[in-house]
């Protein structure tokens, strides 16, 4: 599975930290916190995250559980296929 990809592998679900942040766009779990570049104003709270993935911007989904996490990226991918 490429790096980026959503990552639907139970044995690396489980070791992510709760609640996993996901793109809502993509559902990759490669999102980060936003830098000056990005149009982020430093010490103030963080209001939207960076998808490496896919480039989108905005709020990160929060899922509390992996088993959540993975039902939407297979939802992602499935309606990727077509
Ligand atoms: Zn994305």
């Amino acid at each position: 599975m490429a790096p980026g990809n959503p990552g639907v592998d139970p044995a690396v679900l489980n070791r992510l930290p709760t609640p996993i942040s996901a793109c809502s766009q993509c559902a990759s779990l490669n999102v980060r916190a936003p830098e000056v570049r990005d149009g982020a104003i430093p010490s103030t709270a963080l209001t939207f995250m960076v998808c490496l993935n896919c480039g989108n911007r905005g709020q990160p989904l929060l899922f509390n559980t992996a088993p959540e996490y993975a039902a939407f990226a297979n939802d992602i991918v499935r309606v990727r296929r077509g």
